[in-house]
């Protein structure tokens, strides 16, 4: 009986110390949706993947985390790399050539006589920022491109092309 008694006791305190644990690493967890959210402000919102997430917002999530280096963003380039640094206090880095180069802001222009309606360039804009329906031709918002380029490769015709934009997507400080 008194064995019985000892292994409760024991059980009960194992059970106490893993809640107890549990709770004192909850409170001191990184509010990492926090800081995911502020990263996330500084990036481009190009949504093109060239980070190797699929978006800003997981590439911010995985930066949060510690899992991802802050140099991997080429739309962002190089004012976005040391905007990334000084929020979270590192060293800036130069941009990662694996990820792409850093170019001037462009959209992409839709050849209308040579568009065939395919509708596949709709599918593979992140941004919605293609106007059209099967079969007739397509038109881009240029307002709402952010030159991301997916929408090239799936054209079956090779009718998108990228020119200047007339002015940044966005200003990063
Ligand atoms: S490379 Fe930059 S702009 Fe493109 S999805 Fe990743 S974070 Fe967004
Ligand atoms: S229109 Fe093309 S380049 Fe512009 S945002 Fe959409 S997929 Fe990217
Ligand atoms: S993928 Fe090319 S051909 Fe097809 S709808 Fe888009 S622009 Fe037109």
């Amino acid at each position: 009986m008194a064995t019985m008694g000892a292994l409760l006791f024991w059980l009960l305190l194992m059970l106490g110390l893993g809640w107890a644990l549990r709770a004192l690493l909850r409170r001191h967890r990184p509010d990492y949706r926090s800081l995911a959210d502020r990263i996330d402000a500084l990036l481009p919102q190009t949504q093109c993947g060239q980070c190797h997430y699929p978006g800003c917002r997981p590439y911010a999530l995985a930066i949060a985390q510690g899992e991802a280096e802050i140099n991997q963003c080429p739309p962002g380039g190089e004012a976005g790399i040391r905007a990334l640094a000084a929020l979270l206090d590192r060293e800036p880095k130069s941009l990662s050539p694996v990820h792409g180069v850093e170019k001037p802001p462009q959209v992409a222009r839709i050849r209308e006589a040579e568009c065939i309606g395919c509708f596949k360039c709709i599918a593979a804009c992140p941004v919605d920022a293609i106007l059209g329906a099967p079969k007739f031709l397509h038109v881009v918002v240029e307002d709402l491109c952010t030159g991301c380029e997916l929408c090239i490769p799936p054209c079956p015709v090779d009718c998108i092309e990228l020119r200047p934009a007339a002015l940044p997507i966005r200003l990063l400080p």
